[in-house]
């Protein structure tokens, strides 16, 4: 069987006798109009390796293979497998399977070279699993990741925004971020309480030195702890006013109103 012969999604679904499990943040993406929009967005695919977290029932999965990418899937949820192994033969061996905690995963070894991450990731595991991308030893070439809409927005918010803060900060220190596609919450079975964005963030190069990425981890923890604070008292422990003026930074200013390049002065004097 090749890819375009595959059963509609909700008909593998029923085949296999599969209903989403809340514990596991399912939600899925059948609509295979906008999976293929999805990876449009990450970019040209064709002959690339894509690390796909949580396929499911493999929506989004179906459509970056269409796109000519090879796909390393990781799904937590084992009753996912025997449907996800119908497309991954229709694929002609495209698609590697890892049934695995992806927050435990190697990915440099599972990609073995450059990869991009491409995923509608489980709501309960997005935020730590960015934090592992783009702090951790493996560096992706892109992601495009779907969040609550509420997290996309923090992700990409712009300086003295309300959603302006720590992920932002960090995210934005490491690479450009760009809310790309905005989804509504009946756009998924079973539809979720809040509505979702799809977030592209592409790694800014050079990529800051990894002990600058711990200095700004506790330079932002401090600033956005106590946000309506003064940094010279929201600051105190690592050195308030002193730190700030070696940063050329206003103590008497608020975190909310630092930029980016401002953090990076910030924990560049720590
Ligand atoms: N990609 C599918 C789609 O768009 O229809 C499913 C998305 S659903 C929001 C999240 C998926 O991640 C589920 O299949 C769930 O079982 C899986 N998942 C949850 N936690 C996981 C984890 N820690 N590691 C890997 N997969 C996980």
């Amino acid at each position: 069987m090749s890819l375009d012969a595959l059963p509609p999604l909700r008909e593998s679904l029923e085949q296999h006798g599969l209903l989403a499990r809340k514990s596991f943040g399912q939600h899925f993406l059948l609509d295979l109009n906008i999976t293929r929009k999805i990876a449009r967005l990450a970019g040209p695919l064709d002959g690339r390796t894509v690390i796909e977290v949580g396929p499911g029932p493999g929506g989004l999965t179906r459509a970056l293979l269409e796109a000519g990418a090879r796909v390393v899937a990781v799904e937590k949820d084992p009753r996912f497998l025997p449907l996800l192994e119908e497309l991954g033969e229709a694929s002609g061996g495209a698609l590697t399977l890892i049934q695995a905690d992806a927050l435990k995963v190697d990915e440099a070894q599972l990609a073995g070279g450059e990869a991009l991450v491409v995923a509608n990731l489980p709501y309960n595991v997005g935020t730590p699993l960015l934090i592992k991308w783009l702090t951790g030893p493996w560096r992706p070439t892109s992601m495009s990741l779907m969040f609550q809409k509420e997290v996309a927005d923090r992700i990409a918010a712009p300086v003295d925004s309300n959603a302006y803060g720590r992920l932002g900060v960090i995210s934005q220190a490491i690479c450009r971020c760009q809310v790309v596609m905005d989804l509504p919450a009946r756009a998924f079975t079973p539809p979720p309480k809040v509505a979702s964005a799809v977030v592209r963030l592409d790694p800014l190069d050079p990529a800051p030195e990894k002990a600058l990425v711990t200095a700004l981890e506790k330079v932002t923890a401090a600033a956005f702890g106590q946000r309506r604070k003064m940094l010279r008292s929201s600051l105190k422990q690592l050195g308030g006013g002193t730190l700030c003026e070696r940063a050329g930074i206003d103590p008497d200013a608020r975190a909310e109103t630092i930029d980016v390049a401002g953090f990076l002065r910030l924990a560049r004097a720590l």
